[in-house]
């Protein structure tokens, strides 16, 4: 006997062509069973075609895409214990709430009874929150309602795995964000595996446990979000997730020192495997500090061109001599309305050297 698949889906050299279009290139992936993961990437870089792969609406030009342990290449999409929640919801507009939810179970061979067909519409509508709106008509819910029943619809015949394309993306930010969160409690208490498309970046970083980066067909980095966060795979990664500075630098004989394209020179010690010759240095908006200062040597000094003030955080633009502009994002938690700084006055930027993310130019 063979253990269970502990991956509910796997690509094994995924490749998907479109004529002499190279959709996705080579990709290797494992989801584990019960996870949430996201497809993050720039428009055009694959996450659709991925997700549709996974579907069963397109079929790989070479490679395996597997569920459950299961090779899926040819399998139609009603054969895969899977289903899909689109942007674009697709709902009945002439059917009830129930009735657009019950479509798919009466579509079940073999037959289900009316009453069971029923109470497990109910049921997917409660754990929507939508219970006691089954005589609604479509036109008469808000969008994030009929986002939830298309939820509903989707989770009533219990898939093993749900794939979400960009199911947020036709609501207003207040109720993305509630969306967001009753999401990953939906996705909690199902305990099924979603892979979520978005090119939102913060929407893949809140919701999900593994997020996948795409950029150009390929899969540049898959980690937990925090990790993608602080340890960017590379520059695309630590530029597309979260803001970034960036500055030209050589790393130095012996790799301990860099040296800043304004001559300045900086030591990381901590950073291990740095190789010799020229590099790019990324640094958080956030990991940056700002001192009133008109001059100093071995710092990096500048004047502050613009305030953005974005209520719990304020952000500054900050001409840096020799360097251009930066950015920089002070926490109001920890900046008093006295120490804010305001535009035309000069300042040093301080930082942990540990916190600089180097990569080969
Ligand atoms: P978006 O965020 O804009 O939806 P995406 O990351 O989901 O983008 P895909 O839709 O997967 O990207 O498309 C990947 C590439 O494949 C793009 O260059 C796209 O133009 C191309 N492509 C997708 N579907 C087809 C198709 N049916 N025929 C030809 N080319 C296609």
């Amino acid at each position: 006997m063979t253990a269970a698949p502990t991956n509910d889906i796997e690509f094994r050299s995924v490749i998907k062509r479109y004529g002499s279009v190279t959709a996705v290139s080579d990709i290797n992936l494992a989801v584990p069973k019960g996870a949430f993961v996201a497809l993050l990437g720039p428009s055009g870089c694959g996450k659709t075609t991925c997700l549709r792969m996974i579907g069963g609406f397109e079929q790989p030009s070479e490679g395996t895409v597997l569920i459950d342990g299961h090779e899926m290449n040819g399998v139609p999409p009603y054969r895969r214990p899977v289903n899909m929640v689109f942007q674009h919801y697709a709902l009945f507009p002439h059917f009830d709430v129930e009735q657009n939810v019950a479509y798919g179970l009466k579509q079940a061979r073999p037959k289900l009874a009316a009453a069971e067909i029923s109470a497990r519409a109910r049921q997917a509508l409660e754990m929507v929150r939508l219970g006691g709106f089954e005589k609604r008509r479509i036109h008469e819910m808000s969008g994030g309602q009929q986002q939830r029943v298309a939820l509903a619809r989707a989770i009533v015949n219990k898939p093993s795995v749900l794939l979400l394309d960009e199911p947020l993306a036709a609501l207003d930010k207040k109720l993305r964000t509630a969306m967001q969160i009753e999401l990953q409690t939906l996705q909690r208490e199902l305990g099924i595996t979603f892979v979520l498309v978005t090119h939102d970046q913060e929407e893949a970083l809140s919701m999900s446990d593994m997020v996948c980066v795409m950029n150009a067909g390929r899969i540049v980095q898959m980690a937990k979000p925090q990790e993608i966060y602080d340890r960017p795979a590379d520059l695309f990664v630590a530029d597309f997730v979260g803001k970034t500075n960036r500055i030209a630098a050589t790393v130095e004989a012996g790799g301990a020192t860099l040296r800043l394209s304004n001559g300045m020179a900086l030591a990381v010690p901590g950073k291990t495997g740095l190789k010799p010759g020229p590099a790019t240095v990324a640094l958080r908006p956030e990991a940056i500090e700002l001192v009133r200062q008109s001059a100093g040597s071995g710092q990096l000094i500048g004047t502050v061109t613009h305030r953005i003030f974005l209520g719990s955080t304020a952000e500054y633009q900050i001409s840096v001599d020799g360097l251009g502009d930066f950015l920089v994002t002070a926490d109001r938690r920890s900046v008093q309305e006295s120490d804010l700084v305001e535009p035309g006055e000069r300042v040093a930027l301080t930082f942990d050297p540990g916190k600089v993310h180097v990569f080969p130019a």
